[in-house]
C-alpha cells in the first residue's frame, strides 16, 4: 500500500465548468462565494437528503487524521444550523498541502460527505485517514509532468476532494457506501487502499 508521494489519478473526468472553476484564481474567496450563496438562499442552504437521514438537524462530527504530518483534528463541525468557523478553519490548516505548508478555505460541503459516510459505516469517532486534501497547483502541476495519469486540474486544487483511508474498513465497501449517498465525486483505488472522495457533481469511478 502506497501512502505517500501517491498520485490521485481520478481527480480527471471533470466536467468542463468545473474545470474552468478550478482554474479560477479566486480560489481563496470561495468560502465567501459559499456563504454568499447561503445569504442568498435565505441564510438556509438545503442539507442533501443523506445528510439530513444521518443527522437530521443535530450536530455534525469530524474525525481526520493527516498521516503525513501526524496531525489529528476531532470535533463538531456544524451545529445550530451552521457550520462553525473555529473548527473549519482548524480542518483547513490539516487537510493543507504539506509539501507546500499551503492551506486554503476548503468547501466546508467536503466535511458533510465525508462525516455522512463515516457515520453511514458505523465508524463512530474514528478518524479518516487523509492521504491527499488540497493540493497546491505548484504540486499538482509537479505530479501531472510525472504521470499522465495525473489530471492538470483536479478538485483537489478547490479545496473540494480528499483521499482517504478509514482503518478496518475495505476500500470497495467504502466506495460503495459512498456512491450510496450521491454526494460526490466517488473513486476508488484499490491497489492503492484508499478512495477519492470530492463534493462535486455525483459521479463514480
Ligand atoms: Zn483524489
Amino acid at each position: 500500500m502506497r501512502l505517500f508521494g501517491h498520485c490521485c489519478p481520478a481527480c480527471e473526468g471533470l466536467e468542463s465548468s468545473l474545470r474552468q472553476s478550478c482554474d479560477a484564481p479566486a480560489l481563496p474567496g470561495r468560502r465567501a462565494l459559499f456563504a454568499a450563496a447561503v445569504a442568498g438562499a435565505g441564510g438556509v442552504l438545503a442539507t442533501p437528503p443523506a445528510v439530513a437521514q444521518v443527522f437530521g438537524g443535530g450536530p455534525r462530527q469530524i474525525a481526520i487524521h493527516r498521516l503525513q504530518t501526524g496531525e489529528s483534528v476531532n470535533g463538531t463541525y456544524w451545529h445550530d444550523g451552521r457550520y462553525d468557523r473555529d473548527m473549519l478553519r482548524q480542518l483547513d490548516w490539516v487537510m493543507r498541502d504539506p509539501r507546500m505548508a499551503e492551506a486554503t478555505p476548503m468547501d466546508p460541503r467536503l466535511f458533510d460527505v465525508l462525516a455522512t459516510v463515516q457515520a453511514r459505516m458505523g465508524a463512530g469517532s474514528e478518524a479518516w485517514h487523509v492521504v491527499s486534501g488540497y493540493r497546491a497547483p505548484e504540486t499538482n502541476a509537479m505530479r501531472s509532468r510525472q504521470s499522465r495519469r495525473v489530471s492538470r486540474v483536479s478538485l483537489h486544487m478547490s479545496g473540494m476532494a480528499a483521499d482517504v483511508q478509514l482503518t478496518g474498513r475495505h476500500s470497495l465497501e467504502l466506495a460503495r457506501v459512498a456512491a450510496e449517498m450521491q454526494l460526490g465525486g466517488v473513486g476508488l483505488y484499490r491497489r492503492d487502499g484508499f478512495i477519492h472522495l470530492d463534493c462535486g457533481p455525483a459521479r463514480r469511478w
